[in-house]
């Protein structure tokens, strides 16, 4: 058989949300639901990664410590992989939820071989907690796990339905890429990830795919390697 495809998805938390903007909207969530769980029955491996901006960004207090404001903000994160893989579950895929620090029973800690055979095993597997440090970024986390787990794409679920060469909302002339190389993301300060990550991407040399979410069966068809949005490539 064939390897299989192995691919890092990443939603921010406002995209659970729906139009809400805040907590989780299960309309919204269900839709990703069905799209991840007909592309696993097709023989696609599925990590998921998910920001935390539904609840708290580390940056939403100046009142409070930084370091104390990540912490609450990467235990976000881990409260929408915990809502999103149970009710992945309830929709009859079977899931695992790894976080980069120990939480007592509720999660389990990331170890790569587990993940991988869980992966191998045909799970949905959440890497939640971001990469465990202050001053990062779930985007930042995304990057890691994909490298880590030889993933072969990381593919970006976004608001906005691909790369610009500026902002759309601000310039109806802003052009769409189709394709662009990370070290252009790079040098340009293209916002596509954070610049960490980026560089985290341009070192370990790893593709991504930057899409809509709000597209027909989008992540579907990125799952399956077919982007109407922007490639980046390495
Ligand atoms: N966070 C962190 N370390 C990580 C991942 C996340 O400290 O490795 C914290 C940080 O405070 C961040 C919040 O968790 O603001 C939510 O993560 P997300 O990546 O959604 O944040 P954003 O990039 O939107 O600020």
């Amino acid at each position: 058989m064939d390897k299989q495809r192995r691919v890092l998805l990443k939603l921010s938390g406002e995209a659970l949300a729906g139009e809400k903007k805040t907590g989780f909207d299960e309309e919204t969530v269900r839709a990703v639901a069905a799209q991840v769980k007909k592309s696993v029955e097709e023989g696609v491996q599925v990590a998921i990664v998910i920001g935390g901006g539904n609840f708290w960004r580390g940056r939403s207090s100046k009142a409070i410590d930084r370091v104390k404001a990540d912490q609450i903000g990467m235990l976000a994160t881990v409260m929408n992989c915990i809502y999103v893989s149970s009710l992945f579950t309830y929709l009859g895929m079977e899931t695992e939820v790894f976080s980069a620090f120990t939480i007592g029973g509720v999660t389990r800690l990331f170890s790569k071989d587990e993940a991988d055979a869980a992966l191998n095993a045909g799970k949905v597997v959440f890497f939640a907690g971001g990469t465990g440090h202050p001053y990062f970024s779930t985007d930042t986390g995304v990057v890691l796990r994909a490298i880590e787990m030889e993933a072969d794409e990381i593919l970006l679920a976004k608001a906005i339905d691909g790369v610009y060469d500026s902002d759309p909302k601000v310039n109806p002339d802003a052009k769409k890429f189709d394709t662009i190389t990370i070290e252009d993301v790079v040098e340009k300060r293209l916002q596509v990830i954070d610049l960490a990550a980026s560089i985290l991407c341009l070192e370990n040399r790893m593709p991504m795919a930057v899409f809509g979410l709000e597209g027909e069966d989008s992540i579907y068809q990125a799952m399956k390697g077919n982007i109407t949005g922007t490639r980046v490539t390495v």
